[in-house]
């Protein structure tokens, strides 16, 4: 299945994470691969995509080559296939979404950074409402951690855009920005070894099973469990032997 793609790098992941993140729930492996590719195609330019920080990312291989990195992507638990009506759309796995989250975060906080460096008017904040929440929670709590007054003519304007729930937490934010009781290195650096360990952890991998009727051990691949996954099955119990031999008796 995925046996001849090699392990993807932290940068290919991040990246195709981050492209997954402008269609979730709205295209398919597909949409995906053309992204990273860089296509001028109707579908992506009607839709912004290319406007994507990683769009092209991928420009100088096949969309066949990118569409076996996103299927690596799939079976190493970071992004899933989800059927709206007949139509098959990639949406995030718990561990994808908890990296793309934390990436989506550092991306709204540096480009808050490269507006202030420029010195620029306060920008219209309404485009941080209406996004994940978890993921705007995680983006105040990094402001926080900066311990930085800077962003305080930020949060204000931003506050009076919001609904209540992210308000108060803005309040939070800016309470703690001037109280000076912002800045926690040691949460910062307790995600950002969960984010690592969720980067670089194994996922799903083969593992052995006892048949319940040789007491055999027999080897269940990754490509077997998504298979298995895919069709909503629970993983075998018997080995392979055994399963033919009660399907066509001991002629086997
Ligand atoms: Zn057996």
């Amino acid at each position: 299945m995925d046996a001849n793609i090699k392990r993807l790098t932290e940068q290919e992941i991040l990246a195709i994470l981050r492209a997954a993140d402008e269609l979730i729930g709205q295209g398919g492996r597909t949409l995906l691969a053309k992204i990273l590719k860089g296509s001028r195609e109707k579908k992506v330019v009607a839709l912004q995509l290319d406007r994507c920080p990683v769009y092209g990312y991928f420009q100088s291989e096949t969309l066949a080559v990118i569409t076996e990195k996103i299927d690596w992507m799939i079976s190493h638990d970071f992004l899933d296939i989800e059927y709206f009506g007949k139509l098959p759309m990639i949406v995030f796995t718990d561990r994808g979404w908890e990296i793309e989250a934390d990436q989506r975060a550092d991306e709204f906080l540096s480009e808050w950074n490269e507006w202030l460096a420029k010195d620029q008017p306060i920008p219209d904040m309404s485009y941080l409402k209406d996004r994940n929440r978890k993921m705007i929670f995680l983006f105040l709590e990094k402001v926080r951690e900066t311990g930085d007054t800077k962003y305080i003519p930020y949060l204000e304007e931003w506050k009076k855009v919001d609904y209540k729930k992210v308000k108060a937490e803005i309040s939070t934010t800016i309470h703690a920005l001037t109280s000076g009781k912002g800045m926690d290195e040691l949460s910062a650096h307790t995600r950002k070894r969960a984010i690592e360990e969720a980067l670089l952890g194994e996922g799903p991998q083969d593992f052995l099973i006892k048949c319940w009727e040789c007491g055999k051990r027999f080897t269940f691949t990754i490509g077997e469990q998504q298979f298995y996954k895919q069709r909503g099955l629970s993983q075998p119990k018997r080995c392979e032997e055994c399963r033919l031999k009660r399907k066509f008796g001991e002629i086997f």
